[in-house]
């Protein structure tokens, strides 16, 4: 795959057919995925074939190989124009994201009570492949209300405060969820899930702020230097997979009946505007409530356990979610387009002053959350005007090794011990679990942040690392 270095931190694939657009990916050499073990920058050029891809295929700097789209892809279709959707682009977890929450504490302070903190909070948090949740629904109304009302479902429950929804995306709902487009499996699969974080890279981590680069965007987000905070990294679980499933085997089978033709079968898409494509998006649309609702619960156990122990509050930064397709308009008054923007590992940046933004933080811009390994680091950033991508940046490091290849680079080690070495306490997760997630798994998050900074996708805020995690 030849690469053309257009500018510092931009790479251009040349449109060749049957690309209809050209690839751009945003990196530094260094950060560029190795031809030879991974096939993404391949698959950044597969998403160009797609029809009514608008602009270019792009890729952050935290591409990485997924299904179909890569990791760390974004891909605009024209809605008018006989642009499609496709579940590959948003990925099996949908709506997967992050929820960040200050508390009213500093580090100092919390570490007499650290280890009580994180006990608290392993036994608070459920994870793991099935095993309980903090709210049982029965499969009926209750669960349609989490599909269609989110995080807003779960603060009318009690379970938050009304200022939380004016820091999640999309103030804890997005709109058109279609319930009745869910498949019976998938109900089945999620109701007795909300409230849980799931296995592997999922994780609930208490951190502190180390370094703060713009003060006044800082404040604005409620973050100050030495400050504790607590993230919480999950996402739609098995209703999420079971949709995407579903739609996945249901557009291959009428991709031809619209005439659309995918060098890869896993770019299985269908125009927006056809039964499936807005069968599609009414159910991915659910299943990003449920996310939504779930982080909500997820953060609701952490703030009891933070008052029991500590008495100190958490009060949301923000929620972000990184898996999701979201019909947008994009473009000046004269040639402004609808388009369904896909976001696959990647992250909203919304710039200061955009009408979506609440009032407090139409200064500063969208709060942008990235994880990058329990071990290192993780970022907060913001939106910036002018921004090539649809107003988007990366979502995480991004992975370099597969589990498999970081479970044997571990062998003879211990995970955990490396962890406690590092004064980094350490809950839940099986031996392999941690292996699999262990930083060299991962790209340098500080490589991957100055790359989207290069690159005009985003502007630093703050830097975070790790204190104590609970890993799914
Ligand atoms: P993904 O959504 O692609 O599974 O993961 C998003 C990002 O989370 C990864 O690219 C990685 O950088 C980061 N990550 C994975 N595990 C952890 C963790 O335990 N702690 C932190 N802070 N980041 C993590
Ligand atoms: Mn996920
Ligand atoms: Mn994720």
């Amino acid at each position: 795959m030849e690469l053309v270095e257009e500018s510092p931190y931009r790479f251009r694939i040349d449109r060749h057919d049957p690309m209809r657009v050209p690839g751009v990916v945003f990196a530094s050499e260094s950060l560029l995925p190795d031809a030879g073990a991974d096939k993404s920058l391949e698959q950044v050029a597969n998403v160009a074939t797609l029809p009514g891809i608008v602009d270019a295929s792009y890729a952050m700097p935290d591409i990485h190989w997924g299904y179909g789209f890569p990791i760390g892809g974004v891909a605009a279709t024209d809605v008018e124009h006989g642009g499609v959707v496709s579940p590959g682009g948003v990925g099996f977890d949908i709506s997967c994201g992050v929820r960040l929450l200050a508390a009213d504490l500093d580090l100092a302070g919390l570490r007499p009570k650290l280890g009580a903190v994180m006990d608290g909070l392993g036994e608070a948090t459920p994870r793991g492949m099935g095993k309980g949740a903090v709210w049982h629904l029965s499969k009926g109304e209750e669960l349609d209300a989490v599909l269609r009302g989110g995080s807003r479902y779960a603060v009318e429950r009690g379970f938050g405060v009304e200022r939380d929804l004016e820091r999640c995306e999309d103030y804890g709902a997005v709109d058109d969820a279609n319930p009745a487009q869910v498949s019976e499996r998938a109900i089945e699969r999620g109701a007795r899930q909300v409230g849980s974080l799931g296995s592997g890279n999922h994780f609930l981590e208490v951190q502190a702020v180390e370094e703060v680069y713009d003060e006044a965007v800082a404040t604005a987000f409620g973050l100050r230097p030495g400050q504790v905070t607590v993230m919480i990294h999950s996402g739609s679980r098995g209703l999420g997979h079971q949709i995407c499933t579903d739609y996945v085997r249901q557009m291959e089978k009428v991709m031809r009946q619209y005439n659309i033709h995918v060098p890869d079968r896993q770019l299985a898409c269908a125009p927006v505007d056809s039964h499936e494509g807005r069968a599609y998006l009414g159910a991915m649309a659910a299943a990003a409530n449920y996310a939504r609702a779930n982080r909500q619960l997820l953060a609701h156990a952490a703030r009891t356990v933070f008052s029991r122990v500590t008495g100190s509050r958490l009060d949301l930064v923000y929620d972000i979610s990184h898996n999701l397709a979201k019909i947008e308009t994009h473009g000046t008054d004269g040639d402004s387009r609808r388009l369904c923007v896909h976001r696959k590992g990647a992250t909203r940046a919304l710039p200061p002053g955009h009408p979506e933004l609440p009032d407090d933080l139409r200064d500063a811009g969208q709060p942008v959350l990235i994880p990058g390994s329990m071990g290192t680091g993780s970022y907060v950033l913001t939106g910036v005007a002018g921004s090539p991508a649809f107003a988007s940046t990366c979502h995480g490091a991004g992975r370099v090794q597969s589990r498999k290849q970081a479970v044997k680079a571990e062998r003879g080690l211990d995970p955990r011990r490396q962890l406690e070495d590092q004064d980094i306490a350490v809950r839940g997760a099986s031996r392999r679990g941690l292996a699999e997630e262990m930083p060299a798994a991962y790209k340098d998050v500080s490589a991957v942040v100055e790359a989207a900074e290069g690159a005009g996708l985003c502007r630093k805020v703050a830097r975070l690392v790790p204190i104590g995690v609970v890993k799914g």
